[in-house]
Parts: structure tokens; sequence; C-alpha cells
């Protein structure tokens, strides 16, 4: 494939305070039209120059991403938001004043100068700056625009480490950029402008609360939390299955002692037919379960904990090789909606009531 490069380079950045030196050379390789991952606080991004159309289409290449699944266009300063967007509403200015740089993505009507290829052929651009030193000063490197999806494969976890960015892309991009462990663990939350009401897309970190408390009115798409049959959603990647281990995950739902019991019983029955097991679970029921990989999220009191393992979790399930993973489900309250919503994606909407 045109994309594949025979080697990639793996530089260590200060998160906080990068190399100004390095960042200059990843922001030259995407200026060129190449593509660097780098750490942001949400999840690592895979970077490419979100004005130029071959990037982008590099950028679908790399991933393996259907190329009708738009990618985000990152951005370091407000003055940055004028060249792109059509119109800049003043619920944008509100949020942008309120949660950037930040985890939180932002649509509206773009403008000319943003290529279809970018946007996965809508009239709409996805907008966020990132609270993160590195990427900050990467955009800026890079001309201001930079065009970052996740830096998994499609249809694999996100990467919380340069090493998940490694073991996906090592051969098919020119750089990454490794600032440690993210801080939040999972993707940004995206809302849509473009409606009556302001629409939440995709729940993150900031959570629906947070945004009525800025904005007032704010809703969710009521299709995030469910399978969706037939209709077309909102934001195109959420067709996808996302989020996905190799094996099979379902979640299971309940009382804690009855979760706990259930999943044991599942475990058996799976073990018993051969199958290799896992167990997703907190640092209160880990000492319970008898699987052959079990891992805790941290503390089921800590919800900043449990989104921030994760991902990790999940690409560890596919190292050992399991096959049939049980995970106990989370509130769907505040941040626990973001977990939620990738944790029901990974099981293709599977739960179990114990
Ligand atoms: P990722 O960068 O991998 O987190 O994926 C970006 C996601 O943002 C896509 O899967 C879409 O769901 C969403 N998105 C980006 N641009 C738009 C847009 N213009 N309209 C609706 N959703 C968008
Ligand atoms: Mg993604």
């Amino acid at each position: 494939m045109e994309s594949i490069k025979s080697d990639t380079q793996l530089l260590t950045v200060d998160s906080r305070n990068p190399d100004p030196g390095i960042i200059a050379r990843a922001g030259q390789i995407i200026k060129e039209g190449g593509l660097v991952a780098f750490p942001t606080e949400t999840v690592y991004g895979l970077g490419g120059d979100a004005l130029n159309p071959d990037s982008s289409k590099k950028i679908y290449a790399a991933k393996g991403r259907p190329s009708d699944n738009p990618l985000i266009v990152h951005i370091a300063e407000m003055e940055a938001l004028e060249p792109i967007c059509a119109q800049i509403p003043e619920e944008m200015r509100k949020l942008a004043e309120a949660f950037w740089p930040g985890p939180l993505t932002m649509i509206v009507p773009k403008t000319e100068i943003v290529p279809k290829e970018t946007t996965g052929g809508l009239d709409t651009v996805a907008i966020r700056m990132p609270d993160h030193a590195a990427a900050l000063a990467l955009i800026c490197a890079a001309g201001g625009y930079i065009a970052a999806p996740s830096a998994n494969a499609s249809g694999r976890p996100s990467p919380t480490l340069a090493g998940h960015v490694m073991e996906d892309l090592q051969g098919r991009i020119e750089m990454i950029l490794d600032g440690g462990e993210v801080g939040i663990g999972v993707e940004s939350t995206i809302v849509d402008l473009t409606g009556d009401i302001p629409t939440i897309l995709r729940p993150g970190y900031v959570t629906e609360e947070m945004l009525q408390r800025v904005l007032g009115e704010v809703q969710t798409d009521p299709t995030l939390m469910q399978k969706v049959e037939g209709g077309r959603p909102k934001a195109p990647g959420m067709r996808y299955r996302h989020y996905a281990p190799k094996g099979t995950l379902s979640l299971v739902e309940g009382e804690a002692g009855e979760v706990t019991a259930r999943i044991n019983a599942l475990i058996s029955e799976a073990a018993a037919q051969g199958s290799r097991t896992g167990v997703l679970c907190t640092e209160e029921s880990l000492g319970q379960y008898r699987a052959d990989v079990v891992r805790s999220l941290g503390s089921r009191e800590d919800m900043c904990s449990i989104a921030l393992h994760l991902y990790r979790a999940l690409r560890e399930f596919d190292t050992e090789g399991v096959e049939t993973i049980y995970a106990e489900s989370f509130s769907r309250d505040g941040f626990g909606q973001a977990v939620m919503n990738r944790l029901l994606k990974a099981a293709g909407y599977t739960i179990i009531k114990a």
C-alpha cells in the first residue's frame, strides 16, 4: 500500500515541556503531508494536515478506517476558528470559554478551505483544542490545523500509551511522539451545534450536566446507549463497531454480589467448553474471580481510574489471547455515561442481567 513506511520514528517528549527541536521536526513532517501520532489529554491522536486532502486520505489508509467517518480538526488558538467555520455560534464561544483547551469537540458548518476528505464528505467540521502542551505545540508547528482521529487501527481500542500506537501503526506512519500515559483515557465529548438544540453525539469527560450549566438546554442523542438498527445515526462513527477486543465481551449488570456470582458461573461454563476466559472488574471485587486473566480498572469509587484503564485492559485481553470476556457494569451517571458507552460498543450491546 502506498502509505506504508518502512520504519516509524519513536521519540520521547515531555508532555508538559516538549523539546522544541523534536516538535519542529514532527511539525515539518505534517506540513510535508506525512503523519505523526501524538499524545493528547484524551487518547493518542494520528495527526495529518487537516487542510491537505491527501493527508486525510493517508490517515484513513493507515488506520484502515472507512473514509466516510469524519476526522476531528485540532487547533491551538481561538483565532484558528474563523478560517474554517462558516458560522461561529454563540454557544461555541461560550463552550470554548468554559472547556477549551479540553476534552470537548464541537461541530459547526465548515468553510471551503476544509477539504471533504477531512470531514468524511460532510459540510460540517468537528473542532477541538486539546489540553496538552505537546499537542498544542505540535499543532502550531504543523501550521495550525491537525486532523486527528484516535491513533489505533480501525476497530481496535483507542491508544492510551505510545506502545499501543506502535502495536497498530508501526511501519504505516512517519513518527510517534511518546508523551507517556494519557490523562483521561476515553475520547472527547462531541457536541453538535448545527441543530436547534445542542446535541451530544459522543459522551466524554465533559458531561451533559457540565454543558447544561453553560448553555441551558442540551440533549443527548438517544441512540448513544443502544444498538442502532437501520436508522442513520448523526455521528457517522457511531455506525461502526468501535473499541472491540478480539474476544467476545459481555457486560453483566445487577447487584454487586450477584454480578460476581453470575460472572463466575459464566466463566466456569466457558472454561468447560475449552475457552480462554477473562474478567474485567474493579479493585473491590478483584480477589473474587476465577478466570485465566482478571483485570481491575481501579476502584469503583473512582470513575476517572476506570476510564483511564479501560482500553489498556481490553488490549491486554487481546495480547493474552482471551476468547470469552465478562465485564462488570458501571453507573451511567456523569462521566460513567462515557465509560458505559464505550463498554457497550465493545460488547456489541450484549448485557446479561445478574
Ligand atoms: P475519532 O477521531 O476516532 O475520535 O473519531 C471522530 C469522530 O467524530 C467520528 O467518528 C464522528 O463520529 C465524529 N465526527 C467528526 N466530524 C463530525 C461531523 N462533521 N459531524 C458529525 N460527527 C463528526
Ligand atoms: Mg477513534
